[in-house]
């Protein structure tokens, strides 16, 4: 019998897992894919948001201050980066001043601190490839970019170092309620608990129905990107919004914690929570957008497009509910999702002590993570500390400059790892230029060795990815 079980890996339920850790409790996360962090937490905007947009009356308005606060306490508590580029939304008509103005108000109701406003040439003083046509812009600093999947796999790893179990492949398919505990059903097991948490992102609709009535349906809707490479990386230095539409905050041009450029995303209610195609159409929608608000961005700089799904709602805000009792809903974690999981789950733990659970604080808790990136290693270190721990004298993945004792160091950190993604995701071997094509086949003979895992049955990324199919040349005759 599990005290709780969290349903989701995202970054919601690794936020969960995490603070639920530091207690005296049985605690199982489950997810239905080979790896955490494969939903909207591996594939969004990666920003720590200001607070300027979210309606005050929401808790996403509510939240979004304090969430990126916490959101920067963790960033030096888990050893992940983030950087402080502070965003600007612009104004390309008279009618987006009035959305300006709107923005600030909000963003002081919402506790936003050091705003200001901006003329063009102020603005362009800030980011000079800046559009001409701009005639205004909200200067929002206190906002930046992070590694949305390094954030989550970093407290998944603290919390199952510090007792918490992580069941992947594990798809919920139905839950029972029964007088004095859930029974949760997975495909292939099942498990007791006296208390849930659904965190089930785009499915969260359906785990909800699992065992109350109703109450919001999601409406996925997709989002495209371009990365462009670290060479165009001097284009912009600030997060570059246009003001907001209906369904989305905009067409945004944004560097990335990787000194890349990101631009997107567009806004597709779809169909299916699992299409993440992206297509021409959508793209050069995207290219165009962007354009107006930076010109001189070069697509032929593009290295991969990518696509992430939002779990909107008809509920228009995040729904954090105790649904029916003893079962959590962080529903409908939509955009500002990122900044605001580590409020989510402090909110979503108090609701579950109300509903008596009891958190009895382990004596020795660390929530601390600390990992060795070979290139900040300054240059008058490096030999000794090769010398000491030879596999960091071996590049694997020269794009990036990383090496064969980050790759293991990062298969042993404690969650399992079934894929050359999983790989990239922790060490990020794969992001560069090439993307993977060369280091590709070097991280999947470190994936076999370090964990038995035969080479066939090393994925790309999620189940069913298989890179191999058999041997070319019978090298045993
Ligand atoms: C295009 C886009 C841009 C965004 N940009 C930003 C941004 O810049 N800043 C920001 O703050 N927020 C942003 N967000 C929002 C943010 O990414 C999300 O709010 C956040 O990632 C949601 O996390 P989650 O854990 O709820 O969902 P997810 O990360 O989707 O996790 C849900 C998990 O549940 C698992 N699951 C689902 N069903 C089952 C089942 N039946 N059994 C077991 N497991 C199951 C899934 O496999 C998945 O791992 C963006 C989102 C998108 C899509």
């Amino acid at each position: 019998m599990f005290d709780v079980i969290i349903i989701g890996a995202g970054i919601i339920g690794c936020a969960t897992a995490y603070q639920l850790s530091q207690f005296k409790l049985k605690v199982l996360l489950l997810d239905k894919e080979n790896d955490v962090s494969l939903g909207a937490s591996c594939a969004n905007t990666a920003i720590i948001h200001g607070g300027y947009d979210p309606d005050p009356a929401t808790l996403m308005g509510k939240y979004n201050v304090k969430g990126a606060k916490r959101c920067i306490e963790l960033v030096d508590a888990l050893d992940i980066k983030f950087k402080k580029s502070g965003t600007l939304i612009i104004a390309l008509a008279e009618n987006d001043l009035k959305t300006l103005d709107k923005y600030y108000n909000r963003g002081l109701l919402n506790g936003v601190e050091g705003m200001a406003m901006l003329d063009g040439e102020e603005a362009r003083k800030r980011e000079p490839n800046l559009s001409e046509a701009v005639i205004g812009a909200l200067w929002v600093p206190e906002s930046g970019v992070i590694n949305p999947w390094e954030f989550t796999i970093a407290m998944a790893e603290v919390a199952v170092r510090e007792g918490v179990k992580l069941e992947l492949n594990q798809k919920v398919v139905d839950i029972e309620k029964n007088t004095d505990h859930y029974l949760v059903k997975t495909e292939t097991n099942q498990f007791r608990t006296k208390y849930v948490v659904n965190a089930a992102g785009v499915y969260s609709d359906k785990i909800h129905n699992m065992v109350a009535e109703p109450a919001f349906t999601i409406k996925p809707t997709r989002g495209q990107y371009f990365l462009l490479d670290r060479s165009a990386g001097e284009t912009i230095k600030t997060i570059i919004f246009p003001c907001a539409t209906e369904f989305t905050k905009g067409i945004l041009v944004s560097p990335t914690i990787h000194d890349n450029i990101l631009v997107g995303p567009d806004a597709e209610v779809i169909s299916d929570p699992e299409d993440t195609s992206t297509t021409g159409e959508a793209l050069a929608f995207i290219a165009k957008q962007a354009r107006k608000s930076v010109p001189c961005l070069d697509f032929r700089n593009n290295i991969r497009n990518y696509s992430g799904i939002r779990a909107n709602s008809d509920y228009n805000d995040f729904f954090i509910k105790i649904s029916t009792p003893k079962f959590l809903d962080l529903a409908a974690i939509k955009s500002p999702g990122l900044t605001c999981a580590p409020i989510i789950a402090e909110e979503g733990i108090k609701l579950l002590a109300e509903e008596g659970l009891e958190l009895n604080k382990k004596a020795n808790w660390d929530g601390t993570r600390k990992i060795i990136r070979f290139k900040e290693i300054p240059k008058a270190e490096r030999a000794d500390f090769i010398e000491k721990n030879p596999e960091y004298g071996r590049i694997i993945c020269r794009c990036e400059h990383i090496t064969e004792g980050e790759i293991i160091a990062a298969i042993r950190r404690g969650l399992p790892i079934f894929s050359l993604d999983a790989v990239k995701r922790r060490a990020g071997s794969g992001l560069g230029r090439c993307q993977g094509g060369f280091c590709g086949p070097r991280v999947q003979e470190i994936i076999a060795r370090e964990t038995g895992i035969s080479p066939l049955d090393i994925l790309l990324n999620k189940t069913g990815s298989y890179i191999l199919v058999d041997r070319t040349k019978n090298t045993e005759k």
